[in-house]
C-alpha cells in the first residue's frame, strides 16, 4: 500500500502551506500525479481521508490530475506519450529517455482562514 506512505509524506506539506497561508481549514487539494508512480485513485482518495481524520484537512476533497508517461527518443529526439507500457519510437528505436510522469505536485490548495 505505497499510497499510504505518499499521504503521509504529502500530508506534511499540506500541513506545512497550510500554516504558511495561515488557513484555519483546507477545504480542497489538487495533486497532479504522474501515471508512472501506479497510483490508485481510490485507494489515495481512501488513504487520504483516514490519515487527516481530526487535522485541519479533515473533509477536504482530493482531486487528482493525471500526468501520462512521457519520453524523448534518443534516436530522433522526438517526444511522445506512452501507451499501454509501448516505450519504442516510431522510428523504431527503444532507446528513450523518461521526460515525464514521475512527478507528485500540489497543484493547488484551497482552504478557509
Ligand atoms: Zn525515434
Amino acid at each position: 500500500m505505497h499510497e499510504f506512505s505518499i499521504i503521509n509524506n504529502l500530508i506534511k506539506i499540506i500541513l506545512d502551506i497550510a500554516e504558511e497561508e495561515k488557513l484555519q481549514r483546507v477545504t480542497s487539494i489538487t495533486l497532479r500525479i504522474g501515471d508512472l508512480l501506479h497510483i490508485v485513485p481510490e485507494t489515495l482518495v481512501f488513504a487520504f481521508d483516514s490519515v487527516v481524520k481530526g487535522t485541519i484537512c479533515d473533509g477536504a476533497v482530493l482531486e487528482l490530475e493525471h500526468v501520462p508517461v512521457t519520453v524523448q527518443c534518443r534516436s530522433c529526439s522526438i517526444t511522445f506519450t506512452v501507451t499501454e507500457n509501448d516505450f519504442t519510437c516510431e522510428c523504431g528505436s527503444g532507446d528513450v529517455e523518461m521526460i515525464g510522469g514521475k512527478e507528485m505536485v500540489i497543484v493547488k490548495l484551497d482552504g478557509d482562514t
